[in-house]
């Protein structure tokens, strides 16, 4: 979409309505060439010394770019697990190239190009959001949620599904272990974010866009408009920078990603699968991934076609067009029906979902009706829902369902045969949760975002 100044309402549903939207967003052409990654940097090998980032660059443009330089073949390769296996830092800690051709890079423009943690805040729960600046000085917010703490169980989640298998072998395992002698048994009680087999899990919640066009009434991002769209590098890189940040070592610890942070993944849908495919090469399989859309029908039939994809989640938050149209306005472009239409050309594995996520919102969409509008639209449907109980933010005219109403929501869903999970609310306290992701330095207090420490382990 390019650099756009912030979207009013009026204009954000104008962009919407226009065809050139459309065309700008969504390539209509599909084949197998769409699955190159082409929205990566181009090489240049001949002394043109503006910044060019390495981060992001396809294996296929690594070889170009040795090529252009007179190096062999496998030259690209080692700089290919320098920057996405070993996650440099620095392009001198790319140990296998000899010194001139680090020189030779540098003396070229080329920079590592990994965007910047420049500050951070931790929740209570132990929750951390980063606020990352890229090359221009634009920001976006990247939320690390490390799991294991027995919080993420039964929200719906892979890391949840993860959580409920591993918490029933430990349970078969202290029943075998009965006659044990208690010192001889992993104490299991104040491991944080450790498993019982030893590997850390955590969740990174990744931005897709500097800002957001789509809207969303109860969303602190839609605040903001839209400013660019990231690329591919910029969207990876900040999974790149929470891991060394993080320490974590890819095939020891477990990862997973959500596509759910600032911006809408399909309105930047090139550089989204592209950042995809850069992942798996930093080791972390499509698998692994969820994405998030508000609903852009024509990507989400794209998505159907991908060969390799994440897992999909549709923003619903309301059980019918009127109340949608409200609260998403996006909904006047594509109804729920439409949505529901595209869902079904994926074709789903056998264990997979599409999951549903739904912002409740206090008497606007969490009475009893509602429910049984939502278990009658996803009748037939390969259907989950995550339940989201609305992080309040700063004007947002919104309040918060109550517990009774979450309860009976949840409870009736369950009892139509759909599989809901209440999603736990996590740093909630540092605007971390869902629908509050803000760039800090625009939009917040003027005032420096605040280490809080966690609390003691009980
Ligand atoms: S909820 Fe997502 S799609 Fe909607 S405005 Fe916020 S960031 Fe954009």
């Amino acid at each position: 979409m390019g650099a756009s100044p912030q979207l009013e309402e009026a204009q954000c549903n104008q962009y919407f309505a226009s065809k050139s939207f459309l065309y700008k967003t969504l390539p209509h052409k599909s084949g197998p060439k769409r699955n190159r990654m082409k929205t990566l940097p181009q090489i240049d090998g001949g002394g043109d010394t503006t910044p060019k980032p390495l981060f992001g660059t396809a294996p296929d443009q690594l070889k170009l770019l040795m090529q252009s330089l007179g190096q062999s073949a496998y030259r690209a390769t080692q700089l290919k697990d320098a920057l996405y296996r070993q996650r440099i830092t620095s392009l001198d800690q790319i140990t296998t190239f000899p010194q001139s051709l680090r020189e030779s890079l540098l003396a070229n423009g080329y920079t590592l190009g990994l965007p910047e943690i420049v500050q951070s805040a931790k929740s209570i729960d132990g929750t951390e959001r980063y606020l990352m600046r890229m090359a221009d000085g634009e920001t976006v917010e990247t939320v690390w949620m490390p799991n294991g703490d027995g919080g993420e169980r039964g929200d719906g989640t892979e890391a949840a599904d993860e959580e409920r298998d591993e918490q029933s072998n430990e349970q078969s395992n202290e029943q075998s272990n009965e006659l044990d002698a208690p010192a001889a048994r992993p104490d299991l009680r104040n491991r944080g974010t450790l498993t019982a087999q030893g590997y850390r899990r955590a969740t990174i919640c990744i931005s897709s866009q500097v800002g957001c066009a789509v809207n969303c009434q109860f969303c602190l991002t839609a605040k903001l408009g839209i400013r660019r769209n990231l690329t591919a590098g910029e969207i990876a890189g900040q999974v790149a920078a929470a891991l060394n940040r993080n320490h974590v070592k890819i095939g020891l610890d477990r990862i997973n990603l959500v596509f759910m942070g600032m911006g809408e993944p399909f309105l930047n849908y090139d550089a989204f699968m592209d950042a995809v495919r850069l992942l798996g090469l930093m080791g972390i399989p499509e698998s692994r991934m969820t994405v998030s859309t508000s609903g852009i029908e024509p990507a989400i039939r794209r998505f159907a076609l991908e060969p390799i994809r994440p897992k999909l989640a549709l923003s619903l938050n309301a059980s019918n067009d009127l109340v949608r149209e409200q609260v998403m306005p996006i909904t006047r472009k594509w109804n729920i029906q439409a949505l529901l239409d595209a869902l079904n050309t994926i074709p789903l594995g056998k264990r997979e979902y599409v999951t549903f996520e739904y912002v409740l919102l206090g008497g606007i969409n969490d009475q009893p009706q509602h429910a049984r509008e939502v278990l009658a639209l996803l009748k037939g449907y390969k259907a989950k829902v995550n339940l989201i109980v609305w992080n309040p933010g700063p004007g947002i005219p919104y309040t918060q369902p109550s517990p009774e109403d979450v309860e009976r929501f949840h409870k009736s869903l369950i009892a139509g045969g759909i599989p809901t999970y209440i999603r736990r609310p996590r740093g909630r306290d540092i605007y971390a949760a869902c629908g509050q992701l803000k760039r800090t330095v625009d939009a917040a207090p003027p005032t420096p975002l605040v280490e809080i420490a966690p609390a003691p382990a009980s």
